[in-house]
């Protein structure tokens, strides 16, 4: 069994790739149904678990002319899904352009959303573009502890959140019969796995409905990426090989026909692409090889090999990440 740099990788965990070997398996991409636009990485908060290290120091942010080249690209491929992301997507004083171009060519758009950041943004014009072109929000809170939620995300974050939360069940997001869809992702507030999703969506569906009347749509969790600040955090603290070491053991080869980057396609706020969210973080471009969204030449990408490391036991370990 192929053992790489161990102080890397994790002592004793077996490289990814090898891993799937060991079970018969390979990741391969199949038809493209998502492209994901990272708007950059500058962001309001400076969250413990973040696998992109953004924060409000960062400069990257995607600039007009790189979103222009995304939409031409987006025309071309015809994904059913843009999902926009960041950092803070709300940051970005592009967001609007992207949104309103997006919606004439796109089925579904969705925007993933600390919430906080929605909040701050207090922008009207916003709230109702959002609305008008039906976009589903992700929305993103780790516990329902303000004291766990403050510790990793910033003094003040659980208030803001729930704030936003209001906001949007105003405006009709989270409500059946809306056709507004707000969902919320929640990852550990540390160095362990995810509670079970059916049992977490119970729990957080009760309590923020009880306490606040707050509703939202589904609850999906995932295990935190051993990547970027948390990845700093892990090493500090010296937990990286038992994280990592955790995860391995819960490979679960059932995830990987499921796996998001199967079908998905990421673009850096610099218009490179990647095969999801998290190799960017890894520096693992798609294919290896360093291609610009205005580049390319050709946009068959079914049946190419997944650039992967071991971060991808992050979404492979118990019931995956999807
Ligand atoms: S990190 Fe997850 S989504 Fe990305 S390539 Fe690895 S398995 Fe796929």
């Amino acid at each position: 069994m192929e053992i790489q740099n161990l102080q890397d990788m994790g002592e004793g965990v077996p490289v990814f790739d090898q891993t799937l070997k060991n079970h018969g398996l390979s990741l391969k991409r199949g038809k493209t149904i998502t492209c994901q636009v990272n708007l950059g990485l500058l962001c309001n908060q400076a969250c413990k678990h973040c696998h992109l290290s953004a924060g409000p120091g960062r400069k990257e942010l995607m600039d007009l002319n790189t979103i222009h080249q995304v939409i031409e690209f987006q025309k071309k491929i015809k994904c059913e899904v843009v999902d926009i992301t960041g950092g803070a997507p709300e940051m970005n004083p592009h967001l609007s352009v992207l949104i309103e171009e997006m919606a004439t060519v796109s089925k579904t758009l969705m925007l993933r959303s600390n919430l906080s950041a929605l909040y701050d943004a207090k922008d009207k014009v916003l709230l109702d573009l959002l609305v008008k072109h039906r976009v589903n929000i992700v929305s993103s809170l780790p516990s329902l502890n303000l004291a766990q939620t403050d510790a990793q995300r910033g003094e003040g974050i659980f208030d803001k959140s729930i704030e936003a939360f209001k906001l949007l069940n105003e405006m009709g997001y989270g409500k059946r019969g809306t056709g507004l869809v707000l969902d919320l992702v929640s990852n550990p507030t540390g160095a362990f796995m995810p509670p079970d999703q059916a049992i977490a969506e119970k729990r957080f569906y009760r309590f923020l409905k009880d306490k606040w009347g707050i509703v939202f749509n589904q609850l999906f969790t995932f295990a935190n990426m051993p990547l970027g600040r948390f990845e700093t955090w892990l090493k500090n603290k010296g937990n990286y090989e038992v994280y990592l070491n955790s995860l391995w053991k819960g490979f679960n080869p059932c995830t990987v026909e499921a796996l998001m980057c199967r079908h998905l396609i990421s673009i850096s706020w610099d218009g490179y692409l990647y095969d999801c969210d998290f190799n960017q973080a890894a520096q693992l471009p798609k294919g290896n090889l360093r291609t610009h969204v205005s580049d390319l030449t050709s946009l068959g990408f079914e049946n190419q090999e997944i650039a992967v490391g071991n971060h991808c036991y992050a979404c492979t370990a118990g019931s995956g990440f999807t």
